[in-house]
């Protein structure tokens, strides 16, 4: 068998794997939390508030899971080395990162504040950072290699309309990705980035497409012509956490159903 060949039925196992889920108390954070907990990894979900974590972390221990939840708030850096610190405590060593959670708000640019632009960079962008910093510190340390997904958006593709400092952040991530990516590779850790297009989670849902109407235009802007779900992201990050993406590195994979209008005010809710 050639050198870093796997049995094939193995290739997507991530079962043991000690994972970190950011924002893992709601939409794809959950979906991924909950899909990596029923392949047999071990996971630690994170958030500001147990509100979100409790309740998932609840139902994927009555499904037989094993996981943990702790709050954390990704732009402090002592919150995301504290979660990173109880991972290795609880489970000895982290395998795999996935940087999901995100923020934005809808608003022109020309009225977003200082203040505003810069928490959208510091929760989509530093916070990225922060946890994969934390996380390859250990992974070079204890010499296990590792894998980090971090999750961009069709916004950092694309630009957006009504969303600048959210797409410029994501943009951000994609690129960070990559650096990343050549950096670690000496150390055996994969970075690669999953940039989702509309995908039905209630949190997004109410904030970009609170109408029919504004659902229907954002469908029709993919060549599919529906949302996707949140499986459809957790999926994609079992192949990119798994042996089965061992040659990918410091890629964008887009999970978008093919966006034909992305970036345009149409796709997005317009004050
Ligand atoms: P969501 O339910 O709003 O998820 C965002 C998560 O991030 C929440 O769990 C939230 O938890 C967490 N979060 C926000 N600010 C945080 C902070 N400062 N520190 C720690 N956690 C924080 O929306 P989603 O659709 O599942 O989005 C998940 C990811 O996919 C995001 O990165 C988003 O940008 C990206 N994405 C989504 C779509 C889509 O159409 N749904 C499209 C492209 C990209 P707490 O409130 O508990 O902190």
């Amino acid at each position: 068998m050639a050198k870093g060949s796997v049995m094939t039925d193995q290739a997507f196992d991530i079962s043991g794997k000690v994972t970190i889920v950011t924002g893992g108390g709601t939409g794809i954070g959950a979906e991924i939390a909950r899909e990596f907990c029923r392949r047999g990894a071990k996971v630690m979900i994170t958030s500001r508030t147990m509100d979100h974590l409790g309740p998932v972390a609840e139902g994927i221990r009555n499904a037989g899971g094993t996981v943990e939840a702790m709050v954390c708030d990704v732009r402090h850096n002592d919150q995301v080395e504290a979660v990173v610190q109880k991972t290795v405590e609880t489970w000895g060593r982290v395998d795999i990162l996935i940087n999901n959670a995100g923020a934005s708000f809808v608003a022109h640019a020309h009225e977003i504040s200082p203040n505003g632009f810069a928490t959208i960079v510091a929760i989509n962008l530093n916070g990225t950072f922060l946890f994969s910093r934390a996380v390859a510190r250990v992974m070079i340390a204890k010499q296990t290699g590792g894998n980090i997904i971090n999750i961009s958006s069709d916004a950092g593709v694309y630009g957006s309309a009504t969303m600048c400092h959210y797409g410029a952040a994501k943009a951000g991530v994609i690129n960070l990705t990559r650096s990343l990516a050549i950096e670690w590779a000496p150390y055996g850790i994969r970075v690669n980035c999953i940039s989702p297009g509309p995908i039905e989670t209630e949190g997004v849902k109410e904030v970009l497409w609170p109408t029919p109407e504004l659902q229907e235009r954002a469908i029709n802007a993919t060549a599919l012509k529906r949302f996707g779900t949140g499986l459809e992201i957790a999926w994609p990050c079992v192949f990119l956490a798994s042996k089965a993406s061992g040659y990918i590195t410091g890629v964008n994979l887009q999970v978008d159903g093919c966006m034909l209008r992305s970036g345009s005010p149409e796709s997005r809710l317009i004050a």
